[in-house]
């Protein structure tokens, strides 16, 4: 009996891990958050880092939209939970002009980034989501947080990493519904689709009644500066996704966009209806800053250029410096990924011990100070040496503004990328050399 004025034992106290969710016991912090952290940890130890594992836009925001940020800063009250009206206007508007897409704002949902938003589509869709092999690291941990058992659809280096529609139509053999995310261009691969291809992919979709989240947010980055959207094929079954974090640099701003075909209102509406409940809007000043970005103009038109003049020239020199020396690589098309597979050198790197992704990413930022990510997260098998490049250790301001005299179609000088994004070049090589 307990005596009075003793605290009674309470017995053995639960672990910790016994308050969390089945779902959620074996996620880790996301793969791409943890290499910002293992290359901040080396430098303040002193060590030189090659960031080129966490995939940041490198170029500034466009003042403008700075600006616009400023001046609605004092905007401080709730905004609608779909998103300020003008804001998705400027949207569906922005998706008419750069993409044809025949949207209006109704058909737009506005979240804190895309990220979120991708989370909550896969919370209300009633089917099972197909994600292709390799993808980007979140949705297949979005699917499990869920509690979802996502369906791979297997794509190979030599097919470019591209979706095939036989191979998707097998993936969907059962019966559905299916919701398919397409990523393009592609963080980790770099490709992008044609127009043949995106029809050959959307007539399977529409054959089994698969639904796209087509994830275009590095549309404008495309480099030859002409995206193409899977909505122009597929327009009653595909959802755009897309934001400011990639084309406007703006990553830490969080706004992520959804454009709707009319016919998908009901499952644009249970992502709103969980949106109230959780997140309740995107940022007020952010929003409106947004609608400054999403109208465009010719500095932006200007700015977008730049950009992907400088990324396309990069992502092909380094691409071309790992395929010199025999590594499995393809040309970038758009956004700032590379995906080489170190495979050619499996025997010498067996040699040192080193038999699957994770190790040969750690081995490489402990050895030569090149941070990268594992293959192993974006859904590839853990024994296959392949990893993930960004090449955006550059300071993207001081690029666009060695551009500001350049003609719009003209190339960039041959000594630019050796004096602007020189350590992206470092970085490569030093990879080559330690292969070696
Ligand atoms: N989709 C892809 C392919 C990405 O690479 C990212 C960010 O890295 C996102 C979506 C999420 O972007 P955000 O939540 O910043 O809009």
């Amino acid at each position: 009996m307990a005596l009075p004025g003793r605290i009674t034992d309470p017995g053995p106290s639960p672990s910790a891990t016994d308050h969390v969710h089945s779902n959620l016991k074996s996620l880790g912090e996301s793969a791409t958050l943890a290499i910002h952290e293992r290359s901040a940890a080396l430098i303040h130890e002193g060590r030189r880092v090659y960031r080129i594992g966490f995939g940041q836009s490198p170029f500034p925001v466009p003042d403008r939209i700075v600006e616009a940020l400023r001046r609605h800063a004092p905007r401080k009250e709730y905004l609608p939970v779909r998103g300020l009206a003008e804001l998705r206007e400027a949207v569906a508007e922005h998706h008419r002009r750069l993409d044809g897409i025949d949207g209006s704002a109704d058909d737009v949902l506005i979240g804190p980034g895309s990220k979120e938003l991708i989370f909550l589509l896969q919370l209300v869709f009633r089917g099972d989501v197909l994600i292709p092999s390799p993808s980007w690291v979140s949705y297949a941990p979005q699917a499990r947080i869920l509690g979802r058992q996502p369906r791979p659809v297997p794509t190979t280096f030599e097919d470019g990493w591209k979706v095939d529609p036989d191979r998707l139509a097998q993936a969907c053999a059962d019966g559905g519904p299916y919701l398919l995310i397409l990523n393009y261009p592609n963080n980790p691969v770099g490709n992008t689709y044609s127009a043949d291809e995106l029809a050959a992919i959307a007539g399977v979709a529409r054959r089994h009644g698969i639904l796209i989240l087509a994830d275009e947010i590095y549309g404008r980055l495309n480099f030859s500066g002409e995206h193409r959207s899977i909505a122009r094929a597929y327009p009653e079954g595909t959802i755009v996704s897309s934001g400011l974090s990639k084309w406007c640099g703006a990553g830490g701003w969080r706004l992520g966009t959804f454009l709707f075909p009319p016919r998908l209102s009901s499952l644009r509406d249970a992502m709103g209806a969980v949106a109230s409940e959780t997140f309740t809007a995107a940022s007020a000043p952010i929003q409106y800053a947004g609608v400054e970005a999403f109208s465009g103009g010719d500095d932006i038109e200007n700015y977008l250029r730049c950009s992907r003049r400088v990324l396309g020239a990069l992502g092909r020199r380094s691409a071309q410096i790992l395929k010199n020396a025999g590594v499995r690589v393809n040309l970038p098309e758009g956004g700032f990924y590379l995906f080489p597979d170190f495979t050619p050198f499996a025997a010498r790197l067996a040699e040192r011990g080193i038999h699957d992704s994770p190790t040969l990413c750690e081995r490489l930022i402990a050895e030569t100070g090149v941070a990268s990510l594992p293959g192993l997260p974006f859904g590839r098998p853990r024994e296959e040496l392949t990893a993930r490049l960004s090449f955006v250790d550059f300071a993207g301001g001081r690029a666009l503004e060695e551009q500001q005299d350049l003609a719009p179609d003209a190339e960039l000088p041959a000594d630019f990328l050796d004096r602007c994004c020189g350590d992206v070049i470092q970085a490569m090589e030093l990879i080559v050399d330690w292969l070696q």
